[in-house]
């Protein structure tokens, strides 16, 4: 009982407000504090409980979104990561339609955040496992692009909706011309191949102003929002924001 989830809002830029979330887990150890996933999601994965993790993740979630959007009368999209090892398990893909049955939500409303971590040696697995959930249209983000074993092979064989751009190029996109111009090509990349762009990181204005002129779908990071705890999602909507 020691997990908390955090949401962090996206804003879309063209409709110049949010929509969207994505899950973020966090663990709140009783004499540690809030300890970062990124120190527990790996041990968690080699010890075999990532697969009960991120299902309670994936449950919470979407009870989450169905009451977000039926109080507001929104169709904002919750996006759940998914572990490359909660992927390649035998029985995700029942695991999620046993999910969407049971809490009713919209498949529409829902997103599955992968990376391309373990894509390598099975490329052809996944794109069945993607392709399942693309015909229960559950929309499939690419997460972390331009960093580790990133291939343009993916965009081009794998069933995927939405391109995340990594923090890495943001961080220095107001001073390096490099960082520029890939951002630049990696946004028209995703457009013309039809896919949503999303840059994560996004902390300053001057990042904001330069992505929004480059055209970018939508941002996520510190400058629009933290990851916040669900309280505090309901006291940010209640205002005038939706
Ligand atoms: P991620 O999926 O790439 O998530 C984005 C991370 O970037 C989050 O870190 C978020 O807090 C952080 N972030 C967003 N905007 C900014 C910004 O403007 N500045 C900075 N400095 N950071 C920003 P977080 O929550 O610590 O999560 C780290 C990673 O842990 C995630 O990276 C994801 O790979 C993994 N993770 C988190 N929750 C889950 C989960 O439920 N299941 C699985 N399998 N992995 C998870
Ligand atoms: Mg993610
Ligand atoms: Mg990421």
């Amino acid at each position: 009982e020691q997990l908390v989830l955090f949401y962090q809002p996206k804003y879309n830029l063209s409709k110049d407000e949010f929509d969207g979330f994505e899950a973020l887990v966090r663990w709140n150890h009783p004499t540690k504090g809030l300890v970062s996933p990124s120190k527990f999601i790996s041990v968690a994965e080699e010890s075999n409980l990532i697969s009960e993790i991120g299902l309670w993740v994936l449950k919470k979630s979407c009870i989450f979104i169905k009451e977000f959007n039926e109080q507001h009368n929104k169709d904002f999209i919750v996006a759940v990561n998914a572990s490359a090892v909660q992927l390649m398990d035998d029985g995700f893909e029942d695991s999620v339609f046993n999910v969407i049955k049971e809490t009713g939500v919209n498949p529409q409303h829902l997103e599955l955040e992968i990376t391309e971590s373990l894509f390598v040696s099975s490329l052809d697995l996944v794109f069945e496992k993607l392709n399942f959930f693309r015909n229960m249209e559950i929309s499939i983000a690419l997460d972390d692009f331009g960093t580790g074993y990133s291939s343009l092979t993916y965009l081009k064989t794998l069933p995927i909706t939405t391109l995340k751009l990594d923090k890495t190029f943001i961080d220095d996109i107001v001073s390096s011309e490099v960082s520029l111009t890939i951002v630049k090509s990696v946004i028209q990349i995703a457009k013309s191949t039809g896919l949503k762009i999303i840059v994560e990181g996004v902390e300053t204005k001057e990042q904001l102003n330069i992505l929004s002129t480059l055209g970018c779908d939508y941002i996520q990071g510190f400058y629009f929002s933290k990851p916040i705890p669900e309280e505090e999602i309901a006291t940010l909507f209640a205002k005038d924001n939706v």
